[in-house]
């Protein structure tokens, strides 16, 4: 049975560029918290409503709503990528009711890097491809590569978000690399490299730590 993984690190360590990646040519199960979130506000759920004003200021959603929202779609499930979850040590320690993880991948970017990297981050508002400015630009300007749709950036992709989001996750997320560092199941992958060396580190990772 495929295994259960959580991709850790900053925002803009390249996270959802992995894992789309991962899910496509592993078949693995991609489960970005962000995304259904996201999702969530543009279907103005309840959920979602709830969510919104955490998300625009760059702070966590509470943890009982991430985790039920997680217990629900994951239920009997594997070969799940968690991406973007979990978030702090009560998601971690909720996460083990729900589904075993069994290898952890932290995507080591430093808050100079993360800061960059954020500011050119761009989102194809249709088809959900990620591009990156710097590291992976659209071939035409401003334009998907793959469906054509004009390019957007996210709202909390905007300078005065992005600064707080990393001090939310230095203080709220760093805690986990200690806490499966513990568990013997972290892998520590340089996220600074260009993408598909990143994404090499990982796959290799992965087949060097099966038993
Ligand atoms: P992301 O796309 O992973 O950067 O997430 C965007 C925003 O959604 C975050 O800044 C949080 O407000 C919220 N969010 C996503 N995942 C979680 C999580 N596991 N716990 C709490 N909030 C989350």
């Amino acid at each position: 049975m495929k295994r259960n993984l959580v991709l850790l690190g900053p925002p803009g360590a390249g996270k959802g560029t992995v894992a789309k990646r991962l899910a496509a040519e592993h078949g693995y199960l991609h489960l970005s918290t962000g995304d259904v979130l996201r999702e969530e506000v543009a279907a103005g759920s309840e959920l979602g409503r709830r969510a919104k004003s955490y998300m625009d200021a760059g702070e966590l959603v509470p943890d009982e709503l991430i985790l039920a929202m997680v217990r629900e779609r994951v239920a009997g499930k594997s070969g799940v990528l968690f991406d973007g979850f979990p978030r702090t040590l009560a998601q971690a320690q909720g996460l083990e009711g729900i589904a075993p993880v069994e290898a952890v991948i932290f995507l080591e970017l430093g808050r100079e890097e993360v800061i960059r990297r954020l500011s050119a981050r761009r989102v194809c508002p249709r088809c959900g491809a990620l591009y990156n400015l710097i590291t992976q630009p659209p071939k035409e300007d401003a334009r998907c590569d793959r469906c054509g749709a004009g390019l957007s950036q996210r709202d909390d992709d905007k300078p005065e978000v992005i600064s707080r989001r990393f001090e939310v996750y230095m203080r709220d997320s760093t805690p986990l690399v200690d806490y499966y560092r513990e568990r013997g199941i972290l892998v520590r992958v340089d996220a600074s490299r260009p993408p598909e060396e990143v994404y090499a580190q990982v796959v290799r990772a992965l087949c060097d730590d099966r038993p």
